[in-house]
């Protein structure tokens, strides 16, 4: 008998635990590690994947798989180490992790290729054959005379359409012999009706040619390379290393992923890929989470294939099956968005480091400003890091103006839009027929309706949060929720006092826009918010306009503030620095400073060099003056300190627990029993919080609870948290969520 014979699964379904089956004579040779097959359990049968091939089972009435999905395996035996590093680390089980490395539509197995029909002359065909038919079927023989003048093969849509024919004409044809049929594959290409012009390597500069000759050189050791740390100011041509490290990687015959956070994969990106490595027909694949299922099918087997040498795309394209894997780039490294807000919470960078270790090839982290994490790694010598501090062509970073709001607040006694000196600026580049981008991380047009007489303010019934007004979505005029899309109509008085006393506070995009396109009625202004893109085209046509030239100020959230790059934008204002500085979240200021220098690197990217107004109450709060000063060092420094005191990361890994339950005793009760539980589960090195409501306390009619742990061991930590769990029975209503280094503290 033919050993190995059994294979050892997990099935596409929470339950935990892996199975083994015993495995047909007649499979034997289509099973491998990574293969999709088909088994019974329970009653029904389930989808599963062969997570290891053996020849001896110790599990009692074992059954036999019923069939194998797909040809080849699917997953490789790197991939599925780097899924069950991903189990451990993130408190998950492997079945979850199986969602994230196999895409819905491949693990299914229910869509195909697209495929078409194809005509060619059949062989049969011969003069008296034709003349035959010309008498008995003129109409067949009109459309053999058609086949035979068009170059096979031609697609039967294509055929009949310019014939004007039917398609019983073309199968009477195929009965006689006269035409063959064939069906072919076709891939839904999403960007078949672009064209890429083909560019070039630029020749680098100094600092350049260091940091790419170093990524050569691990590159021919990867075995030895340390992680990169790419720190480079904005504009400071760190694209242009990856383009040329991944050529570099490709002559090596390795492949390259690169990541890039989703908000920043725009046309533009894709163009720079696709037009560089343009000599390759179908080099690059581009994942992202527009495509729809069957492009999705496509892309992956375009890369599980080997067609594809080079992965763009967001977050999950850490996983794409890419063989001989060479390099691995995470631009934007400090991406907030890398971090997946279900389970698996995995953060796409940190995998990425790990698959590079495991399949021994080189990763390069990128980042105008590092997160502290990374660059606390590269400090202390985890990661290797390489500086480029010029932008390209000795062009100056911007000059970085503050507002103090607090002193416009007491000329104009309302809540500033446009500081005097802001609007100033805008006139004058109006003048000079230059752009300006107005940048406030907040939509709608009044973000909330508050009462003067007794205080009240419109909240969601499901969420602890206010509504805002919106004036121009889907449903103009009303309040609506951010959180879970409820909404209300405007009331005429005060529900709670009854006074006719309501009046809108606080302001979103929509109204910067109306408040700028006021005050500058001849200028061409336009507004990108997840409010004003929701139909797909919109976000590539407002690009385009901006970069024509089409519109004059572009007011917009966090959609603008990263990797666009307009050469005629000499200004840049944020309306209002503090957003983000007073959530409750010990990185509140690592994210104003990222944000602020992400924003201000938008400005002076011509030849003209820019301005960049701050607007803000808190003028002199470190990250903003840092920002400022374009001083990442001293901004990190302190922000380090800081950390450390407080126990934070990078000094300490945090998992934060989530219970929550429409019931809120319910959600209470399951916290505060759990963290008895892990009270007497963790050793004393952990630092364990109380069980405290979230600070967002309701979200989606769900009361939140939330546990805080810090701790160095963070595998271990992981590990006891699982146990603990598993050993606790919750209410049916309540839900208990584990995120492991988490980036939502709400
Ligand atoms: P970053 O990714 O650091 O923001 P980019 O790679 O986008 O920087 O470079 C900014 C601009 O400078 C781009 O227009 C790019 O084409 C150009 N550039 C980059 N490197 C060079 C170079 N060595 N010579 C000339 N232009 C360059
Ligand atoms: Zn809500």
């Amino acid at each position: 008998m033919t050993k190995p014979s059994y294979v050892r699964v997990i099935i596409d379904r929470a339950i935990r635990r892996e199975l083994d089956y015993a495995v047909p004579e007649g499979l034997l040779n289509r099973v491998g590690v990574g293969s999709r097959v088909r088994v019974p359990f329970r009653e029904k049968s389930a989808l599963a994947t062969v997570v290891a091939v053996t020849e001896q089972s110790e599990a009692k009435g074992i059954r036999l798989i019923e069939a194998v999905v797909g040809e080849a395996p699917i997953l490789s035996e790197q991939l599925l180490e780097l899924g069950r590093w991903i189990g451990a680390y993130y408190c998950c089980p492997i079945e979850t992790v199986m969602r994230s490395l196999l895409p819905q539509v491949i693990r299914r197995a229910e869509i195909g290729w697209k495929k078409q029909l194809f005509v060619q002359p059949g062989r049969k065909i011969d003069n008296e054959a034709l003349e035959k038919l010309r008498k008995r079927a003129p109409r067949q023989a009109e459309l053999l005379e058609a086949i035979l003048r068009l170059e096979a093969p031609i697609r039967a849509s294509q055929l009949l359409r310019q014939t004007s024919l039917d398609n019983q004409t073309l199968r009477a044809l195929v009965k006689r012999g006269l035409v063959e049929l064939r069906e072919e594959a076709i891939v839904r290409d999403p960007h078949a009706d672009e064209q890429f012009i083909a560019t070039s390597n630029l020749i680098l500069n100094q600092e350049q040619t260091h940091a790419l000759k170093e990524i050569a050189l691990a590159l021919d050791s990867p075995e030895k390379a340390r992680p990169f740390l790419l720190h480079g100011v904005t504009g400071s041509g760190k694209t242009e290393i990856y383009l040329q490290a991944i050529r570099a990687a490709l002559e090596r015959g390795h492949t390259a992923i690169v990541l890039v956070p989703e908000i920043s994969l725009t046309p533009q990106t894709v163009e720079r890929f696709k037009g560089r490595f343009a000599d390759m027909q179908d080099a690059v694949a581009v994942l992202h989470s527009h495509l729809s299922e069957g492009e999705r099918h496509d892309e992956w087997h375009k890369i599980h294939s080997g067609r594809a040498r080079i992965v763009i795309g967001a977050r999950s394209a850490v996983f794409a099956p890419l063989k001989d894997l060479g390099l691995i780039v995470v631009d934007e490294e400090h991406e907030t968005t890398y971090k997946q807000e279900e389970a698996p919470r995995y953060h796409a960078r940190d995998v990425a480091i790990v698959r590079a270790k495991i399949e021994k090839c080189v990763a390069v982290l990128g980042s105008a400003t590092p997160s502290l994490e990374s660059y606390h790694n590269a400090v202390i010598g985890k990661y290797r890091l390489v500086t480029l501090t010029q932008r390209i062509d000795e062009k100056q970073m911007p000059l970085m103006r503050i507002v103090d709001l607090r002193q416009e607040r007491r000329k104009e006694k309302a809540a500033t839009i446009l500081s005097e000196k802001l609007r100033a600026a805008i006139g004058d580049r109006m003048e000079k027929r230059e752009q300006t981008i107005l940048f406030l991380n907040r939509r709608g047009f009044s973000t909330s309706l508050l009462c003067s007489n007794c205080g009240e303010a419109r909240n969601c019934p499901n969420c602890s949060v206010a509504l805002t007004f919106h004036r121009h979505p889907a449903v103009p005029g009303r309040l609506s929720c951010h959180l879970c899309g409820h909404t209300a109509a405007v009331p005429k008085k005060c529900p709670a006092c009854g006074k006719d006393a309501l009046i809108y506070a606080g302001f979103g995009t929509e109204k910067v826009e109306a408040t700028v396109s006021q005050i500058f009625p001849k200028a061409a202004v336009s507004r990108m918010d997840a409010d004003s893109m929701t139909r797909k085209e919109a976000y590539r046509e407002t690009l385009r306009n901006f970069r024509t030239g089409n519109i004059d100020i572009l007011v917009g959230t966090q959609m603008i503030a990263k990797g666009l790059h307009f050469p005629n934008v000499t200004l840049v204002g944020i309306i209002n620095a503090d957003l983000a500085l007073h959530l409750p979240d010990f990185r509140a200021g690592e994210r104003t400073f990222q944000l602020l220098t992400q924003v201000a690197g938008r400005a002076g990217r011509g030849e003209t060099s820019g301005e960049v107004f701050v607007q803000t109450y808190t003028p002199f709060s470190p990250s903003i003056q840092f920002a400022r000063h374009h001083d990442f060092a001293g901004y990190f420094q302190q922000e380090l300190e800081f950390r450390e005191r407080c126990n934070f990361p990078p000094f300490k890994h945090a998992i934060l627990i989530t219970a929550r339950s429409a019931h809120e005793g319910r959600a209470k009760l399951s916290a505060e029993t759990l963290r008895r539980r892990l009270k007497e589960a963790l050793p004393k090195e952990f630092i364990l919080g109380d069980a405290t409501p979230a600070p967002l306390e309701k979200l989606q009619g769900q009361f939140r609870f939330h546990i805080l742990i810090r701790g160095e061991a963070i595998m271990r930590l992981s590990r006891l948290v699982r146990e603990t769990l598993d050993k606790l029975p919750f209410p049916e209503d309540v839900t208990v969520n584990v995120d492991v280094d988490p980036y939502q503290l709400l």
